[in-house]
């Protein structure tokens, strides 16, 4: 069943509020990415959102009207492969979110699952949900482990992170990368891409949290879930405003920081 797993205090006046969706949030929540609901929420009542948090799991109906923003975490292949089967009664309600433009942000193996398929180190092949074009293989006794850094050109905006996988991720035609990778491998070591975005689905495999690294990230997430929710012309603080100071560049680069010393 649906529950609440976090909330923001009833007591404060907040003028929106935002509902998250945390799929598969029980079982697909590696290396801390229970931390980018707690950026999101911090970010969106910095925004003036009240917040409520839902796990939506096994055998749960994903209501895609009720749902604001959601958050697909990463997991071990064997989590993968018992969400994968619970995908297919999920299938047309997340397409329909994402066709209307709804706010995704996919991690790992959430990121892996939206797509068509995913070879798992055994070889044994899974199906995602299929509501997005890319697929995974999978690679001999070798994963991708370490710091990250990519640029997206279309925001001009840089991501750090730490990425953990062994799926090489390639995209489909109509889907483009999240940045382009400046050091790391990326989401194949092949084409320079990493993670994906398409719509407003953003998908990646920094692990860390990605959105507590990259404050640019969660106010581009929580303001566009916002604009869909209130209207695009909705005031709302700037980045300036609320959260320039928590990113820091020096902060941020840990590979350029380690090789001055
Ligand atoms: N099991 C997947 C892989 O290794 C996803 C891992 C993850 O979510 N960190 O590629």
């Amino acid at each position: 069943m649906t529950y609440t797993s976090l909330q923001s205090p009833a007591q404060k006046d907040f003028p929106y509020s935002l509902r998250i969706a945390h799929l598969y949030g029980n079982l697909m929540n590696t290396y801390g990415d229970n931390g980018n609901i707690l950026m999101m929420k911090y970010v969106a009542e910095k925004l003036g959102a009240h917040v409520t948090v839902d796990i939506v799991s096994i055998g749960d109906e994903f209501d895609d009207t009720a749902y604001n923003l959601v958050f697909f975490g990463g997991g071990q292949d064997y989590e993968q492969s018992i969400v994968a089967k619970d995908l297919p009664q999920k299938h047309d309600a997340i397409e329909r979110y994402i066709q209307n433009d709804g706010v995704i942000l996919a991690i790992c193996g959430g990121f892996q699952l939206l797509g068509q398929y995913y070879v798992q180190a055994n070889g044994e092949k899974i199906n995602g949900i299929g509501v997005m074009g890319h697929y995974t293989l999978n690679q001999q006794n070798n994963r991708y482990i370490g710091d990250i850094k990519i640029h997206n050109d279309e925001f001009d905006e840089t991501y750090y992170g730490f990425e953990n996988h062994q799926g090489r991720t390639f995209l489909s035609d109509d889907e483009k990368p999240l940045g382009k990778v400046v050091y790391g491998n990326g989401n194949n070591k092949e084409d320079g891409g990493e993670g994906v975005h398409y719509k407003n689905v953003f998908g990646s495999y920094f692990h860390g949290p990605i959105l507590s690294r990259n404050a640019n990230l969660a106010y581009r997430l929580v303001t566009t879930a916002l604009k869909n929710k209130y209207g695009k012309d909705i005031k709302l603080p700037s980045y300036e405003d609320i959260l320039s100071a928590e990113t820091p560049e020096e902060y941020s680069d840990v590979k350029s920081k380690a090789e001055f010393q």
